[in-house]
């Protein structure tokens, strides 16, 4: 009796231990699988904007995808951010995001979007996400951000809230893909000679000091 329950503990430790070693490879195997799924998932498609959270002042009211206003088509390199204004004195950023929206019956004819709208009050409508490419600036629609600005008057210029907005946007843009933006960030005229964004067309000066506020941004941040 007194041998036998020596042996008796032996077996039954030598079980736990090999149990053991099957937890342990269990769990090994279970870290392998997760690793890899992060990693997949990290990778993503690999577009630039893949994973990148927007700041929480923007509000996500995304287009149908359609042939007008979003063609759902890959924007694989972001080089810069393009500013545009609305053109219509007095109008939110909700109404011009709807009249986005509303191309998609293809009725107007008219291809038109933009990634932001920024409103009157500064608020913030995404209208496109930014792994996609939207309809504004002719030919920097595939490899740029465009912002489009609400403004009161027929002057174009943004009004004092509108403005530290699209200055907070422009900054954030260009720390999150690597801009400068001396060099990177450029009107809508810039790319094709339309006046637009109208008050910083006509103004070039107030243009350089929009330039300006948005290096001053970042280099608070
Ligand atoms: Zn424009």
């Amino acid at each position: 009796m007194t041998q036998r329950r020596p042996a008796h503990r032996s077996r039954r430790s030598r079980r736990r231990r090999q149990g053991g070693g099957r937890g342990l490879a269990l769990v090994l195997a279970a870290v392998l699988v997760v690793t890899a799924a992060v990693v997949f998932l990290l990778r993503g498609s690999g577009l630039p904007a893949e994973g990148v959270e927007t700041p929480g002042y923007v509000e996500k009211d995304y287009l149908t995808v359609n042939p007008w206003s979003r063609p759902g088509e890959p924007l694989e390199e972001i080089n810069g951010v393009v500013i545009h204004y609305v053109g219509n004195p007095d109008t939110t950023a909700q109404a011009n995001r709807n009249y986005f929206e509303s191309l998609s019956s293809g009725e107007e004819g008219v291809y038109a979007s933009a990634h932001f709208i920024v409103g009157l009050e500064g608020e913030v409508v995404q209208c496109i996400p930014l792994t996609e490419i939207a309809y504004a600036s002719n030919s920097r629609n595939d490899d740029t951000v465009a912002i489009e600005v609400c403004h009161p008057d027929e002057t174009g210029q943004f009004a004092p809230v509108t403005y530290d907005r699209v200055v907070e946007l422009t900054a954030w843009l260009c720390e999150t893909f690597r801009l400068d933006p001396a060099a990177d960030v450029i009107r809508h005229y810039d790319v094709s000679g339309k006046l637009c964004p109208l008050y910083y067309v006509e103004n070039p000066e107030a243009w350089d000091q929009f330039l300006a506020d948005v290096a001053a941004k970042m280099a608070d941040d």
